[in-house]
């Protein structure tokens, strides 16, 4: 038994009286969400909060981190004076192992490539408490969904996809490090109340439909703003028919809207899940407060009454979808999605085919797959396209070798790759003879922005469930519906492919020989945490320098960023991502996927101390160099993407003051505040326009920075002209305290130096 249970039934043992006490307060019925935030805050309240405006304090019941963010976040855990987290923590190592070859061989390189950042993670992890997933376990959201979410939980975890939990009926945040930080070292957790969104599903899936396009289509409606500062909630009769894993694809992909988290109610899917993975103490717990575990009988009759924003999904009569290319929003459902790939000039032959992922790797998404690799197989069908598969954990992998599911994906010449993150997030020696050449593939992953998998600005990324990824592998051409289409068989005979069909949980149960997990020492203060000031990976980090007081002058433009400027363009993964636990080193991507605004390109910015062209973090080392700050500005949704704080550490790193953008995205923004820098956005967003080349910046007002209180940007132009402009900013009193101090970390510091 990995989980807590003793901190569980403490939770559950205090819930109902929380919830009573809520509804007392809010003199009303409650949602799923509003109890168990209510049900976690980290000091009581008198007062409601305000959806959308209150910054709230919580405390959390668990924190997960991947080993990417993980080394950023232990880094600065180890500076903070504890000797144990505060909270149950895990870590997993998933993102660190590149597909190449397959799953032993994929394994055994990372294995050895990563020595260092895997020893380091064991280390700390053993020295303070925190729960180990080794390399190979598993991919961290699948392992938290088994191991450690359950319903009317609170965690956060340090990756975008922490939402996944929410299958499981568990409110669970996706943070950068410093957030983890700062809930492993005891400290209250902050977030703006969010506003929550309701989806009434009604009906039942059937045939080729599945939970995930349930998702794709929610992203189609609500784009990838639309879930900003939200809690997405699922309700309704075709909530509880969804399996339980089905409920995680959905929540997962929450991300996708930059939702909060999304989250399902306690149902007999959750307690069946539970069930399954040894977990029948945690379902009879459940039981025990069932009512608390579910919206209030009220909030379903007059859904509007209590959600900001309703939306109806009839599950009968949704179809099938295929999102993307480059963005997840831009859905099509089948029945269209051909004529939308002649339209566009996509290319129309599928190259490769991948399904598994933290998304949709579950018993119930391979059966299904493997249902179609069965048929063609028995059709004597070809499979055109390349064709991978990743579990999302140990135990997945284990038990669909066991039931022959593997094999079956064998026969047509899948490809088994490492239970890891591997081409969902750039980990992907692809073989591709033209590296420039427009092309397609397809995932049953979450994201597919340009050059998420492969690198490749040409590759054409679409995603879809893992049946029609599969279809369309067989059939190897994006324009095939298999609801209607038939493809030629070996023998030179039209077939159809049946609708797939599967099994939500393994009729043997589940079963794994190794789960890869290594519990920590009772008593860690003998362990030595050892990182070499020689490597290129790790290192110790200094604290930032506090806020020196005054207004800043002088700033140089670094970069005027033009539209879409996610985490990947300001910190890219791929081959950076061995430089997670290395400050410095990693600082050498910064900003180079985003697209000056001047000429179009990327990575090419005016050295104002110059005249000269050269890479982003060239430019900004040569201002820190001559001791002068810097200004990035950006356009909506700044930041979008993932939580890693690098994409904020970076610039601090480097000595960039400030981030001037129409909007930003939630994780992003907080991040920037905890390193202590600034996140301004344009009073009038038009002011954007006004930003020129050689511009050099002032910022007016921080002497009397305040909540609420507006500052100003004067852009001093080069021909002498200036523009002032004001700018707002989200900081409350306690996030104007982590500016000044230099970074939030400083702040904690201090408190335990007391
Ligand atoms: Fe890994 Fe992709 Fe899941 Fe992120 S979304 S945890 S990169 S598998």
């Amino acid at each position: 038994m990995v989980f807590d249970i003793e901190m569980i039934k403490k939770v559950y043992a205090a819930m109902p009286g929380k919830v009573e006490a809520t509804r007392k307060l809010l003199g009303r019925p409650l949602t799923l969400s509003e109890k168990i935030l209510y049900a976690h805050l980290y000091a009581p309240t008198t007062a409601a909060y305000e959806r959308g405006k209150s910054y709230v304090e919580f405390a959390p019941d668990r924190v997960a981190m991947q080993d990417a963010t993980a080394q950023m976040a232990l880094l600065q855990f180890m500076t903070c004076g504890r000797d144990k987290v505060a909270v149950p923590s895990t870590v997993h190592c998933d993102h660190l192992i590149q597909a190449k070859t397959g799953a032993d061989a994929d394994l055994a390189t990372a294995v050895d490539t990563n020595k260092e950042v895997y020893e380091f993670l064991s280390s700390i992890s053993n020295k303070y408490g925190i729960g180990f997933w080794k390399p190979g376990a598993g991919i961290i959201h699948q392992v938290v969904l088994e191991n450690y979410a359950f319903p009317g939980g609170l965690m956060i975890g340090t990756d975008s996809h922490t939402p996944n939990a929410g299958g499981l009926g568990m409110l669970a945040i996706g943070v950068g490090g410093a957030d983890a930080v700062d809930v492993m070292a005891g400290l209250p957790w902050e977030l703006k109340m969010p506003k929550l969104i309701g989806v009434k599903l009604t009906g039942k899936l059937s045939g080729w439909v599945s939970p995930k396009d349930v998702i794709l289509k929610v992203a189609g409606i609500l784009t990838v703003k639309g879930g900003t500062g939200c809690i997405v909630e699922y309700f309704g009769e075709g909530a509880d028919n969804l399996s339980a894993t089905g409920k995680g694809t959905i929540c997962n992909m929450g991300a996708e809207i930059g939702a909060t988290c999304s989250v399902f109610a306690y149902d007999t899917k959750i307690s069946d899940y539970l069930k399954a993975t040894e977990r029948a103490e945690i379902a009879a717990l459940a039981d025990g407060i069932k009512d608390t575990l579910r919206p209030d009988a009220e909030v379903y009759a007059d859904p509007s009454k209590y959600y900001d924003q309703v939306i109806e999904i009839n599950l009968n009569e949704l179809e099938p979808h295929v999102n993307g290319p480059f963005t997840p929003d831009l859905a099509w459902p089948i029945s269209k999605f051909a004529q939308a790939v002649k339209e566009n000039n996509w290319p129309e032959k599928l190259e490769v085919a991948l399904i598994g992922s933290c998304t949709n790797s579950s018993y119930e998404d391979i059966s299904r797959a493997a249902s179609l690799a069965k048929q063609a197989v028995d059709k004597n069908l070809d499979v055109k396209a390349e064709y991978t598969i990743t579990p999302g954990s140990e135990l997945v992998r284990f038990t669909i070798e066991r039931d022959g599911l593997l094999n079956t994906f064998d026969q047509i010449g899948g490809v088994v790759l490492a239970n890891a993150c591997g081409p969902c997030i750039g980990q992907w020696a692809r073989h591709i003879d033209d590296p420039n050449r427009k092309n397609s593939i397809i995932t049953s992953f979450n994201r597919n922005f340009a050059k998420r998998n492969d690198g490749l600005a040409a590759t054409h990324a679409f995603v879809a469930s893992p049946e029609i990824v599969t279809a369309l592998a067989i059939a190897g051409d994006l324009t095939f519906n298999p609801l209607t289409d038939t493809l030629r068989n070996k023998d030179g005979k039209e077939v159809k492919l049946d609708e797939p069909t599967g099994f939500e949980l393994p009729a043997k149960g589940f079963a794994v020989d190794d789960p890869g997990y290594q519990a920590p020492a009772a008593d860690g203060s003998g362990v030595q945490v050892i990182v070499s000031p020689t490597s290129d990976r790790l290192q110790l980090l200094a604290p930032f320098a506090a806020w020196e007081g005054t207004d800043l002058k002088g700033l140089k433009l670094l970069i005027k960023a033009k539209g879409k400027c996610t985490t990947d363009h300001i910190s890219m993964a791929g081959p950076w991502l061995k430089y997670r636990g290395h400050l410095d080193n990693i600082s050498n991507n910064m900003l180079i996927g985003a697209v000056n605004a001047f000429n179009e390109k990327t990575d090419n910015v005016k050295n104002q101390l110059t005249g000269e062209y050269a890479g982003v973090p060239v430019v900004q080392r040569a201002y820190k160099a001559a001791d002068i700050g810097s200004i990035v500005v950006g356009d909506e949704n700044y930041g979008e993407g993932s939580s890693r704080e690098h994409a904020a550490m970076e610039p601090r790193h480097l000595g960039v003051r400030a981030i001037l953008v129409k909007s930003f995205a939630r994780i992003h923004e907080t991040n920037l505040k905890k390193q202590g820098m600034l996140g301004l956005t344009f009073a009038n967003k038009e002011d954007y326009d006004k930003i020129q080349e050689d511009d050099t910046f002032d910022i007016l007002g921080l002497t009397t920075f305040a909540p609420g209180k507006p500052l100003t940007v004067v852009a001093n132009h080069k021909d002498g002209s200036k523009d002032e402009i004001v700018v707002n900013h989200t900081y409350n009193e306690q996030q104007i305290e982590w500016f000044k101090a230099g970074g939030a970390l400083n702040v904690i510091r201090a408190q335990f130096a007391k």
